[in-house]
């Protein structure tokens, strides 16, 4: 981890320092001088290669593992220019059943209204995913922790499909960051991230990143080049600023969520809590030998269901009810009326999106204060046990 924590500051940094300046700069300059390059070399902000998009492109590359990356203007530009770029019309994709709610409008709208086709696969069980395999299958799709319940897919089996089906394997590590999974490391070929999360850490900026061979990152950026998706410098240099308090954030997030989720799980008003990190969690054996640490994310069932949900959300002070997750400041949302709103209830009761689970992105505050907060407002529920 120490050696993560370095790079996280360092690794891709300009040398010799821009002016002796110790921080990168912000090159607040859309276009640069020409020297005869090529439309995708030319120096031009949009094209993602200006001193601020490169020098994350390295950071970010060293921190996964992988030979190159590339930051893009939110998370689904990662998601989208590794999916465009690779698929045709007519080409096919295995995908994890329950992903996050953009990326299924995008495969559901944009990918489908051109051609490209998926069947989703229930990724605890490997040994069904043959029966999906079609002639035309490119790629396997997956996140490392799943979103709102924190489930965990058998990563080795997926790489391991993957090679024997030559097929590509993307994953979206965004829950894990790089600090908890590295996913390079474990075999698969590309890795994206919603910066807008643990990345960056601070809910004040929307950014993504895609990290892979450098054949397979130059394809994303000239179909990003094209769709417009590059990020902006001012939020480069935010990013750069949020990854040099990675690790210490995202380790301090482990610790808090762990402690906050045993400590909830003993609770009479809780009825349920999905956190990998405890020993009642479906995947606790597999996080424990993937993860590096389980994560800030947690989500809850109290046991008045709906009713209690609403009056705990009422009740908790420091936490606010927005959407998003990984940032300095703890956020609670209802997935059911927010993030998974567009699914039918039948749908949202299958992947176990209940009305009343609150999801619970743990923040940066001390861990006693979020405590006894959470304490505080489970004394108030009007319905408190089963
Ligand atoms: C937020 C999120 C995204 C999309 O990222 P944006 O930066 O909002 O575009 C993709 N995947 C996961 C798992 C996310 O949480």
């Amino acid at each position: 981890m120490n050696e993560l924590q370095t790079k996280s500051i360092h690794a891709g940094s300009i040398r010799p320092r821009f002016g002796g300046a110790v921080v990168t700069p912000v090159f607040q300059s859309s276009t640069y001088e020409y020297h005869g390059e090529d439309y995708h070399d030319v120096k031009y902000m949009r094209l993602s290669n200006s001193p601020n998009h490169e020098v994350l492109g390295r950071r970010i590359a060293e921190l996964e593992g992988t030979e190159a990356a590339l930051v893009t203007g939110s998370g689904m530009a990662a998601i989208s220019s590794v999916l465009m770029s690779s698929l045709s019309p007519g080409d096919h994709i295995l995908v994890q059943d329950c992903l996050y709610g953009g990326t299924t409008g995008l495969l559901d709208h944009e990918l489908k209204r051109n051609g490209i086709t998926y069947t989703p696969i229930d990724v605890q069980t490997p040994s069904s995913w043959n029966t999906s395999l079609q002639n035309n299958t490119r790629a396997i799709y997956v996140e490392t922790l799943t979103n709102p319940l924190v489930q965990m897919a058998d990563l080795e089996a997926v790489v391991a499909f993957a090679r024997d089906h030559s097929l590509e394997s993307v994953i979206d590590n965004t829950f894990a960051s790089p600090v908890n999974c590295r996913p390079a490391t474990l075999g698969f070929d590309i890795v994206v991230e919603s910066c807008t999360k643990y990345m960056n850490g601070h809910n004040d900026v929307i950014a993504g990143c895609v990290a892979g061979t450098a054949q397979r990152v130059s394809d994303c950026r000239v179909t990003l080049n094209h769709v417009g998706g590059s990020l902006d410098a001012h939020a480069c240099y935010l990013l750069e600023r949020g990854i040099k308090t990675l690790v210490l954030r995202v380790n301090h997030q482990n610790s808090s969520a762990l402690q906050i989720a045993t400590e909830m799980a003993r609770h009479p008003a809780v009825k349920v809590v999905h956190y990998p990190g405890l020993p009642s969690h479906a995947q606790h054996e597999r996080a424990k030998k993937l993860l590096a640490g389980f994560g800030g994310m947690i989500s809850f069932e109290l046991h008045g269901g709906l009713e209690a949900a609403e009056e705990f959300l009422a009740a908790v002070k420091l936490p606010a009810v927005a959407a998003s997750l990984g940032g300095a400041e703890t956020l609670m949302v209802r997935p059911a009326a927010a993030v998974h709103g567009a699914l039918s209830p039948e749908e949202r009761e299958r992947s176990g999106v209940t009305d009343g689970l609150i999801r619970f992105s743990v923040g940066l505050e001390g861990t006693d204060d979020l405590l006894a907060d959470i304490r505080h407002a489970l004394t108030t529920l009007s319905i408190s046990e089963a």
